[in-house]
């Protein structure tokens, strides 16, 4: 599985440009992490990539071949989660999963529906109608649409929202199950899923890429550009983008990134989350 991007540019009818000469190239298998601010054009992107929307400009290649000629044969090789998921309130969650199965066309769909289940860990709610779920519970059921069918391509758009941590830790497992021989594209705002699941990462902001590559990459391009320091030590041109503050009895003690660290700052190795808030730093500084 390859998708290729490129030079994708979408202008909604609006006049709002969310994405602009976008080029990437995924390929299986891959845990990619899609990285970016609200409003960053995540979501346009991976509708894109999910033919529920048609670029602008530029071209999305499925196999070497233009999305436009391949739409249903990529729609039977595809789950995805949309970040606003809709679902059927008045159905039990088998019902949905049924339901979501026939609409892909799956031979199996008795097996296809328990085997979801199963792997969402949704076994004792299979009868419970999708009004009366908690919200946890609802992104689950999203996430078992998603996998239906067992997809050799994942688009999932923060499918660990509204989940709590044990679940979040289930989730991201099971998603670096399925990209050990598939392609898995996930959104999120949380760098600790990234970083213990996801072997490429794309960074985005104002509809432009800023970065592809591993998290090692990312974290590398930031060396030098994290330090620590006592918030008494700070002079008022600093320039600092701060990171953490602390409390502590021997004062407050401060963890910045920035271009130009000051002399005073001791530097630290960057996490990846230092490294990231860099890279956005950097262009909002601009
Ligand atoms: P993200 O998922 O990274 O938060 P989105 O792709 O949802 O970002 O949105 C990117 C930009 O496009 C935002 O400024 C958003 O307000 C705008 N946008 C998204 N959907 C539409 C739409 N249907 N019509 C007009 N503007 C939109
Ligand atoms: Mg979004």
């Amino acid at each position: 599985m390859e998708i290729d991007i490129r030079k994708v540019g979408m202008t909604y009818p609006s006049g709002k440009r969310a994405l602009k000469d976008v080029g990437i190239r995924l390929k299986s298998p891959s845990l990619t992490g899609l990285l970016g601010p609200n409003g960053a054009g995540k979501s346009t992107l991976m509708k894109l990539l999910a033919a529920a929307l048609m670029p602008s400009s530029g071209a999305v290649f499925v196999n070497g071949r233009p999305l436009s000629e391949k739409e249903r044969e990529l729609k039977s090789l595809l789950g995805y989660l949309p970040q606003d998921f809709g679902l059927f309130d008045e159905l039990t969650v088998t019902q949905f999963l049924e339901y979501m199965a026939a609409l892909k066309g799956l031979a199996h769909r008795k097996d296809a529906v328990e085997e979801v289940i199963h792997a969402v860990n949704l076994e004792e709610k299979r009868k419970a109608g999708i009004r009366t779920l908690s919200g946890g519970q609802r992104q689950r059921v999203g996430i078992a649409q998603a996998l239906l069918g067992d997809p050799p391509f994942l688009i999932l758009d923060e499918p660990t929202v509204g989940l709590d941590p044990e679940e979040r830790i289930h989730f991201r497992n099971l998603f670096s199950r399925r990209a050990q021989n598939r392609l898995v594209l996930l959104s999120t705002h949380i760098i600790e899923d990234v970083q213990s699941v996801c072997d490429q990462i794309i960074v985005i902001n104002h509809g432009g890429i800023l970065f592809t590559g591993t998290p090692g990459e990312l974290i590398q391009a930031a060396e030098g550009h994290v330090g620590v320091f006592w918030e008494e030590e700070v002079s008022r041109e600093a320039g600092l983008h701060i990171t953490a503050r602390v409390n502590t009895s021997r004062g407050i003690r401060c963890r910045a990134v920035g271009d130009d660290l000051p002399s005073y700052a001791r530097s630290e190795e960057p996490t990846l989350e230092d490294a990231y808030l860099y890279l956005i730093s950097r262009e909002e500084a601009r």
